[in-house]
């Protein structure tokens, strides 16, 4: 995998988005691969000029590039609202890649947010720009990066190094299991698993994640029963293969 990217790629484009974008997307076509298969090659789409969007032509699975100087953190700004959810609740929301460079263009880290844990509660509704703007009314979105469990973030590329991509499709494929959960119930259980991970324990008890109840309620406040759906939840990750149960409401992380 290099690490620089090739400035000669931006000859003849003179507006640093364009620049950023055609440097960006080169090095991506010529360093990505498939997290979701063992393909080796991911083709931009065609379609869509204004996301930089790839698929993998052997399993389908889509990916959404981003470029950052600096790594969000807690927020990452996105586009149009109504379209993200769209795809969310079409299930073909993109496995984001988010792309970090310095000023000289060296790639320092790529890190895949595995699209599963892209759910409604995660998604926010930024405010419709001013009737002056050139586009009043449109509705952008953030994605809430501190909502989404650490488990979503995998690593390809971290501080200039990259990791092995046997490494990186098993961190990615271990979470295709929740495909099979339905949205609504995904975004429940997604929650659940970012719960019982902050508690930083292999183990731990059902009294330990009630505990956690008001951060439950935060983002479904209209669910008055909140602890009868989280038992329900960290079934729903035994059945998956998450964790295990081990007698008198204590639960044991297996992954
Ligand atoms: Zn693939």
């Amino acid at each position: 995998m290099q690490f620089e990217c090739d400035i000669s790629a931006a000859h003849g484009y003179t507006s640093l988005p364009q620049r950023a974008r055609v440097l960006s997307e080169k090095w991506f076509q010529d360093n990505s691969y498939c997290l979701s298969c063992d393909s080796d090659r991911l083709l931009r789409t065609a379609s869509n000029t204004k996301a930089s969007d790839f698929v993998c032509q052997t399993c389908n699975e889509n990916y959404e590039l981003k470029t950052f100087r600096t790594m969000p953190v807690r927020t990452l700004v996105d586009g149009a609202y109504a379209a993200l959810m769209s795809r969310i609740k079409s299930e073909s929301a993109p496995t984001l890649m988010l792309l970090e460079r310095n000023d000289d263009w060296q790639i320092q880290g790529l890190t895949a947010i595995h699209h599963l844990f892209l759910t409604p509660s995660v998604i926010g509704k930024r405010k419709p720009l001013s009737p002056t703007a050139r586009r009043a009314g449109w509705v952008g979105c953030n994605i809430r990066l501190d909502l989404i469990a650490q488990d979503a973030q995998i690593y390809v590329v971290h501080k200039r190094i990259a990791n092995s991509p046997k490494i990186v499709r098993e961190s990615f494929q271990r979470f295709n299991r929740l495909k099979n959960i339905e949205l609504n119930s995904r975004g429940w259980a997604t929650l659940t698993l970012r719960i019982v991970r902050s508690l930083n324990q292999q183990t731990f008890s059902i009294n330990e994640v009630y505990a956690k109840e008001y951060e439950f309620a935060a983002l479904y406040p209209e669910n008055n029963n909140i602890r009868a759906k989280v038992r329900q939840q960290l079934q729903v990750l035994r059945d998956l293969g998450f964790l295990e149960f081990s007698g008198r409401g204590s639960y044991k992380l297996l992954i």
